[in-house]
């Protein structure tokens, strides 16, 4: 169960990939964010692909 999904300000370059793989729960505009109505449980294998795709490994799943 995916209970953090985070994104390393430092790192992302906001190339939107996150968002065209999961738009449920990703937005990107200047840098990506995780929607604060995102239901991570709906969407856990399109959280790990975004996490998985993305070419900074900006995004941090942490599962319980
Ligand atoms: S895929 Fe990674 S680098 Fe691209 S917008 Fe999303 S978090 Fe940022």
């Amino acid at each position: 169960m995916i209970i953090h999904v985070r994104i390393d300000e430092e790192t992302c370059t906001a190339c939107g990939i996150c968002e065209e793989t999961c738009p449920e729960v990703f937005e990107v505009s200047d840098m990506a964010a995780v929607k604060e109505d995102a239901d991570f449980n709906d969407f856990e294998d399109e959280i790990k692909e975004a996490a998985e795709e993305c070419p900074s490994e900006a995004i941090e799943v942490e599962e319980d």
